[in-house]
């Protein structure tokens, strides 16, 4: 296993449309454990494959607390099935966009399809933060942003930011 660069904003990459996985190899599955490794170090709760340069429908995630036993998930050509027409606000980080934090409406709950770190197709509901969570990391697949569901000015904002903290590290 080895940890990955994580790409930040503004590079192009993250505004690219990632491809779907043919099958689930053990290539696949050694990046899988690159990606969650990586996430883990950062730390953070969900990471897409775009974000360490690999434009594949790929993502890991991690939403046990702290204390308790690690629950890493993976999700290989994930597909919302359904969304719930009652929506939620939560305020969302990315480790793509670093400090910087804002509310995002989307739907509160969605069923989702998809193929596991064995290669088996699930099918499966989620609400609350895993609902948030697989949400926000599909938007990476099809190269949108958080903050692309915020105001022009406030992306511009966090933009500009994130190049200040870069230019000063
Ligand atoms: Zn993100």
């Amino acid at each position: 296993m080895a940890i990955r660069e994580i790409l930040v904003v503004p590079h192009p990459v993250l505004k690219q449309v990632s491809e779907p996985v043919s099958e689930v190899t053990d290539e696949t599955r050694a990046l899988m454990d690159d990606m969650l490794e990586t996430m883990y170090a950062a730390p953070g709760i969900g990471l897409a494959a775009i974000q360490v340069g690999v434009p594949k429908r790929i993502i890991v995630m991690d939403l046990a607390r702290e204390g308790e036993e690690p629950q890493p998930r993976y999700f290989v050509n994930p597909e919302i099935l359904w969304a719930s027409e009652e929506t939620a606000p939560y305020e969302e980080g990315c480790l793509s966009i670093p400090d910087i934090y804002d509310e995002v409406e989307r739907p509160a709950q969605v069923k989702l399809r998809y193929v596991n770190y064995q290669g088996e197709q699930v099918e499966e509901d989620a609400e609350g933060l895993f609902a948030v969570c697989i949400q926000h990391e599909m938007d990476h697949l099809e190269g949108v942003l958080f903050i692309d569901h915020l105001s022009r000015l406030k992306r511009e904002q966090a933009i500009k930011k994130v190049k200040k903290q870069a230019k000063a590290a």
